[in-house]
């Protein structure tokens, strides 16, 4: 399950690397044109640097998120960094995950990127995809939802925010020193985060 777990991030980490261009292009609009550069260089360390065959799920996202940390630089390393550090230290030990331990470690992802970047939903940042995604996702699993039925859900509200990103002002980061002419841009950063909901959803 564990090198399942390696197999998924190197899967997000090919996603984000193929998207490099697409995230760096959306950053150019309305930031400073390094989001998918950031990031494509911070999965690379990923998927050199974490552990194929590390049987503990929460250990493998510990590293994942320190690798990210000091890696990928910009607003979005730090925050993806604790993410999943944060995942992983609910996970830790374990070498399953059930629909109720995803819920748990979205949850704290999303706390340690609001703890970071006192950010709220509608600041036009990546918790406007993530934050309806968790709804979504929680909404499902209550309703007897399988994990990738739950994710299915939440790709879809995740997809709605960057949506929504269009429609709003950046309060938060780069994007904010442009105020009001950051509408009608979708945000970066919701964009990767939609990216990697998706990419785990497929990989199930
Ligand atoms: P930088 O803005 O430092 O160049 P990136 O370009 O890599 O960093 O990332 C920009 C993305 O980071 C934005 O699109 C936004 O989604 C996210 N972001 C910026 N500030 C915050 C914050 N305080 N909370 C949550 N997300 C944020
Ligand atoms: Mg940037």
């Amino acid at each position: 399950m564990a090198t399942r777990v390696y197999e998924c991030l190197k899967s997000i980490g090919e996603k984000i690397i193929e998207n490099k261009d697409f995230l760096t292009d959306l950053d150019r609009e309305i930031g400073d044109a390094d989001h998918g550069v950031n990031m494509a260089r911070g999965f690379q360390g990923v998927i050199e640097k974490v552990a194929q065959d590390d049987p503990d799920i929460g250990a493998v996202l510990k590293k994942t998120g320190m690798t990210l940390l000091s890696t990928v630089g910009g607003a979005s390393g730090p925050l993806y960094g604790t993410a999943y550090m944060e995942a992983g230290k609910v996970l830790a030990g374990k070498n399953e995950i059930s629909t109720d331990d995803f819920l748990a470690a979205f949850d704290a992802a999303i706390a340690g990127i609001q703890k970071r970047g006192k950010a709220e939903k509608g600041e036009k940042t990546m918790l406007d995809s993530l934050i309806p995604a968790r709804e979504a996702f929680a909404e499902a699993a209550q309703g007897g939802a399988d994990l990738k039925s739950s994710l299915d859900a939440a790709c879809k509200a995740a997809e709605e925010g960057i949506e929504f990103t269009k429609t709003i002002a950046a309060t938060k980061g780069r994007a904010s020193y442009l105020g009001d002419r950051s509408i009608g841009h979708q945000d970066p950063g919701a964009t990767s985060a939609t990216i990697t909901l998706e990419t785990i959803r497929d990989f199930l």
